[in-house]
Parts: C-alpha cells; structure tokens; sequence
C-alpha cells in the first residue's frame, strides 16, 4: 500500500503588506519529514511511506506568488513521481492566501488529486483557524481538525487524519465529507477552548465521533483576518453515512450560531492605555500583557513598538517585552558588540505603519546561532528590556527567554506580541491582560475593511436569519 505525504502550512493576514517569501517557509523533505517529530506518526503496517515535501513557516502575510508557485511545482513533480498511490495524506493549515488568488487551499488540493487520480483516498489535516471552501471538499474524502485552541492537539488531530486514512485503505471502504458554513467569524482570542461557550462546543464533538456512521467531527472557526470570499466558520463532518453526517453537521452549525453573541475575550481586555494603568497599579507579578494586534502566530507582522513608545512615555520601570522584530536593530547590536551602549530605532522595519521607538540603551546579550537571521539581542534602557529578533517570531515558550539567560517570571511586566497567551506563558500570567492594540491582526473585527468577503456575516452583519445548509463533497456518491 503506497501513501505519499506533503502538505503547505501557514496562516496569512490579507491586511498584512509584509509578503511571505520561500526562506520564510521550514521545508521538510523525503527522510527528512518522515523523520522530523512533527511526522513521528508515520509508521504503520504494511504501508509504504512516500514523504514528498511539508511548506510550513510562522503565520505572516500573504505568500508571495513565486514562492508558493515554487512550493507546488516542487511537490505536484514529486507526487507524479511517486504514483500509482493508493493514498495521500495533506497536512494542512487552511488559511494560506496567496498573492493575486483566492483559495490557495483549494487550488492545491484540486492540482494534487488532478495527479493523483479519482481513486486515491485523499485525507487532510486542519487547524480550526483554515477556511474551506466546497471546492476543498469536493476533492478530499478524510477531513480532521484541532479541537483545542491554544492548540494542545495538533499531533492527535494529524494522528486523527492518517488513522482514517489508514483504516479506509486496509478495509476497502470510502468515507465522505459533509459541511454546512455558519456565517460567523471571530477571532480565535474570543473563541478560545479554554473559556466558553467554546469550550463547551468542542467538549461535544468526540461524542459525535463515537456515534454509529460518523467518523470525526469538526467545528471550523475559521480566520477572520483573511478578506476573502471563502473565509467563513462552518462544521466539517467525515463519515460513512450521508444521513448521519449531515445530521451532526447542521447540529454543530446550529450550536456555534446560537453561542456566536456569547464569545468574548477571556482574559481582561482593554485599550493599551487602561492594560497600562492595570499593570502599574497591580501588586502581583508578573502581569503579561499580550499585544494582539501585532501577534506573529496570528499573522501579525511582530515588528511594532506602540507598547514600547508607551511605556517610555510612562518612565515604566521592570518591563520586558519579547520580542519586536527589527533586523537593523539587530545588526546595529552586533556591530556594537556586548555591553556597548547604542542609540537604536526600534520599530516598523518591515511595515512602516507604525511609529518608531528612539532609544539609547546598552547591548545585555547577543545570540548568534550562526544565520543571520536567526540572530537575537536584548537591550536595556532604564527599566526596560527588549528583545530584538531579526526575523518575524513568536517568544512564547519559556526555553526562548532563557536561552537568552532572562527569566519570564521575575519580571514585574512581560509584554509579548500574542493573542491568548500560550500553554506555557498562561499559567504564570499574574494577571494577564489583552491590550486591543493596532496592526494587521486588529481584534476590532468589525471594523476591518470587506472588499471581497462573503456578506452577510455575523458580526459584521447582525440583523439576518440563519438556517444550516449541509453540503457534501462531489466525491461522496451514494
Ligand atoms: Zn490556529
């Protein structure tokens, strides 16, 4: 039995004008991604693992044409290569938008199973962040999705998608896939699975699962900050019953439109002037505060200083933020050597937007793990630490603070560019607090601009009616 592997995984803001190049992208391929942890699944009986190439690069702007034309060539030569096969297995994320064109997903799905033919089973794993759209469906037999967010189950789920995958194969039998969209779309930071009514709507699904003639059910939230005709919530359902399927698809549909007025923000969330007024007068430590907009693991760009201006503005004393990144910043550290004093602008190297910090501050720690962009330096200026990272990343775990020998605990406030906080960072939080900040991945949802999303959708739109409509996949015959 021969199943290939492969798959493009990222997240784009449509608001973003930072582009996602090829060098942006982590590529994993032949032995190397059956041998990366991420694949460490890969391993069943009697099956001949064919690992083609895996695109996944932190959440950004759109991918630029050329690097994702480079991506699909490469993996749509590879997979001709290895036919005939009997499967295929796509790790996916579902909300990559790509320059000039709409449904990226969609087009690499329907270019992979044009090679592959009708008769492979075609299964994909999802973050609950993708967008679908019938034209995705249509070409797939096996859909899974993160049920956790932040997500804790990203493994499970991609373990969820090649189980079925694998059992559909060695029994002979063909799933299918039944959707209905709910014309809702929040961002994940009010549809956490930690807080409800979300947490609640997921709990239900592996139920679902257990039911006679359903196989895996989903809740898609979708992604909010991509301006595009699919993007949309909906509930995904792969099963060996048609009738079941679309039963629990309307259900799912119907549970996440009846709690969409319930969605809220978890942790305490203001403008970024009253998140400041709370952290200063908090008597525990250490408060973090998330700046949302900004968020590079939501498709933020990571590279403003508006809370930093802020806080100098404040004489703010005993605050770390983590990180902003600025590669001229970072060169300019490691031209003046460690413990050098440097006069730095820090901000809006990559999306001029926003508004620069000046400061002159002393060079505390330099890491150079070798490519320049990998390249990391802390500064410090009166009672301020930042971290300056030369490219776009996330400082989230607690190894990425003391592998720069600080410690997220002492401090009296952390700032790190993030929406919910991570399952590392939320249990020190003491408290946490969401500043609704500017840049491209704004939680001011209804005031994002709509020049080509679907309408009407829930909150953009408020005043309409609802009733599920439960499609199937053209590959589902009866
Ligand atoms: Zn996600």
């Amino acid at each position: 039995m021969r199943i290939a592997v492969g798959g493009i995984h990222t997240e784009c803001s449509t608001y973003s004008p930072v582009l996602m190049a090829v060098e942006d992208f982590r590529v994993l391929r032949g032995a190397e991604l059956l041998g990366a942890d991420y694949f460490n699944f890969l391993n069943a009986e009697g099956v001949e693992h064919l690992p083609l190439l895996h695109a996944r690069a932190v959440p950004g702007g759109p991918v630029s044409r050329v690097a994702y034309e480079a991506f699909k060539t490469e993996f749509l030569h590879l997979l001709r290569a290895a036919l005939p096969l009997d499967g295929l297995y796509l790790a996916m994320h579902g909300a990559v938008n790509v320059e000039g064109m709409e449904d990226a997903e969609g087009d690499w799905i329907s270019a992979a199973r044009a090679v592959v033919g009708p008769d492979c089973v075609v299964s994909a794993s999802y973050d609950l962040h993708g967008n679908v759209s019938q034209k995705i469906i249509d070409q797939l037999d096996i859909f899974a999705a993160y049920r956790t967010a932040p997500h804790i189950d990203v493994r499970e789920t991609m373990v969820r998608a090649w189980s079925m995958l694998i059992d559909a194969l060695k029994s002979g039998t063909r799933p299918g896939i039944a959707w209905a969209p709910v014309p809702v779309l929040w961002p994940g930071e009010r549809t956490s699975t930690e807080d409800e009514p979300t947490k609640s709507l997921y709990d239900v699904l592996p139920g679902v699962d257990r039911r006679d003639g359903i196989l895996d059910a989903n809740l898609m939230i979708g992604y909010v900050w991509a301006d595009e005709p699919r993007a949309t919530a909906c509930a995904v359902v792969t099963a060996a019953s048609k009738a079941e399927a679309a039963e629990a698809a309307a259900e799912i549909a119907l549970s996440y439109w009846n709690a969409r007025e319930e969605c809220v923000f978890g942790p305490v969330t203001g403008p970024l002037s009253d998140m400041l007024d709370i952290a200063e007068a908090a008597g525990t430590t250490p408060v973090i505060l998330a700046d949302s907009a900004d968020n590079p693991t939501g498709g933020g760009v990571g590279d403003r200083a508006d809370v930093l201006n802020e806080l100098i503005d404040r004489r703010f004393d005993g605050a770390l933020i983590a990180g902003i990144t600025d590669r001229p910043a970072v060169e300019a550290c490691f031209a003046a050597g460690k413990g050098a004093k440097v006069a730095l602008t820090i901000g809006g190297s990559l999306d001029p937007a926003s508004t620069p910090a000046k400061v002159a501050g002393e060079v505390v720690m330099l890491d150079d793990p070798g490519p320049a962009a990998e390249r990391q330096a802390v500064v410090e200026f009166g009672g301020i630490t930042v971290v300056l990272a030369a490219r776009r990343r996330p400082y989230h775990n607690i190894a990425d603070f003391t592998r720069l020998g600080l410690d997220p605990k002492s401090v009296r406030l952390l700032v790190v560019k993030s929406g919910y906080l991570s399952p590392e960072l939320a249990p020190i939080a003491n408290p946490n607090l969401m500043a609704l900040t500017q840049g491209v991945v704004n939680q001011d949802i209804e005031g994002l601009v709509s020049k080509r999303r679907a309408r009407p959708v829930f909150p953009f739109d408020r005043d309409f009616d609802y009733q599920p409509q439960v499609r199937f996949s053209a590959r589902w015959q009866d």
